[in-house]
């Protein structure tokens, strides 16, 4: 039937998503865990590890300052707007909109936008959290934002125990898996469990998405210095993932294009775009518009 513009767009990242979308219990089992990183070596050395961990240390200091100032320099300019206003309820109304005009819209500074949406931080749990071995290497962190969310799939079954206890394992067992590639820890930064649990991955990767900064992984070749990876559980070439996971994911996106800063539009890329491999999975690769429209309307 032709699209007459009357019907709302469906987006399977947003809610009312029917329940039929949620396919389980694929047959497709893939020796290994988080293929979909596979041929995704980085490369770093542990000075520059060290180097770069204090950068950031020194950096995630002067950013909390930074953030303190901003929003001691928003308060008193709300302040004087609300005055102003008060003020000017004598004066023509042209002259208001004159004096109003230039003053900034605190309500839009980038402080004030991250403290109302304070409450729209996701739960993450951190490696420590879900019993993490200790990284073979520290992690090298680069100071500043990503230029990429890239998202995979583990290439794992479609199970469907959506329990936290499950997602805790699977963690595990990707970082053990990475492990014995080489590549001193888990290679993405985040990992989103069928269930929709969203656990740190590489160690070091919370901590600096807070500070502005992101800890180099291993999961895109030749753009690891410069992409946050989330590995999703499961395998997406013939079915989309479940409910939980994608509102996880939306949250998730969300949460990181706020911290960074960054356009959803821009940012948030299937990993097959950039390496020879099917990951994220045909059929969910397809719906990353979609993510990231509502991932932008989430913003
Ligand atoms: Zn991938």
């Amino acid at each position: 039937m032709a699209y007459n513009g009357k019907h709302r767009r469906f987006n399977p990242f947003e809610d009312g998503v029917s329940r039929r979308e949620m396919v389980v219990g694929s047959s497709l089992v893939v020796a290994g865990v988080a293929l979909g990183t596979a041929g995704a070596m980085g490369t770093q050395t542990g000075q520059a590890a060290s180097r770069n961990a204090a950068a950031t240390s020194a950096a995630g200091g002067s950013r909390g300052r930074e953030e303190q100032r901003k929003t001691a320099e928003a308060a008193p300019r709300a302040a004087e707007s609300e005055r102003a206003s008060r003020g000017e309820s004598r004066q023509p109304l042209r002259e208001q909109r004159k004096k109003e005009e230039p003053e900034p819209r605190p309500e839009k500074s980038r402080p004030a936008r991250r403290a109302k949406k304070a409450s729209a931080v996701p739960i993450i749990l951190s490696t420590g959290e879900w019993k993490a071995r200790k990284p073979e290497r520290k992690a090298t962190v680069r100071s500043g934002p990503p230029k990429f969310i890239v998202i995979h799939h583990t290439t794992t079954d479609n199970v469907d125990d959506f329990s936290l206890s499950r997602a805790k394992w699977l963690a595990r067992a990707i970082q053990n898996a990475h492990l014995k590639q080489g590549w001193g820890d888990t290679g993405q930064q985040f990992t989103i469990s069928r269930g929709g649990h969203i656990l740190e991955g590489r160690a070091g990767s919370l901590d600096a998405v807070r500070a502005g900064d992101m800890v180099v992984g291993t999961h895109v070749a030749g753009l690891n210095d410069f992409a946050v990876g989330i590995e999703c559980e499961g395998m997406y070439s013939n079915v989309l993932p479940p409910r939980e996971l994608r509102a996880s994911l939306v949250r998730m996106c969300a949460w990181l294009c706020r911290e960074y800063d960054l356009n959803p539009h821009k940012v948030i890329v299937p990993h097959r775009k950039f390496n020879p491999t099917d990951c994220c999975g045909r059929k969910f690769a397809r719906t990353i518009p979609q993510l990231r429209r509502a991932v932008a309307k989430a913003l």
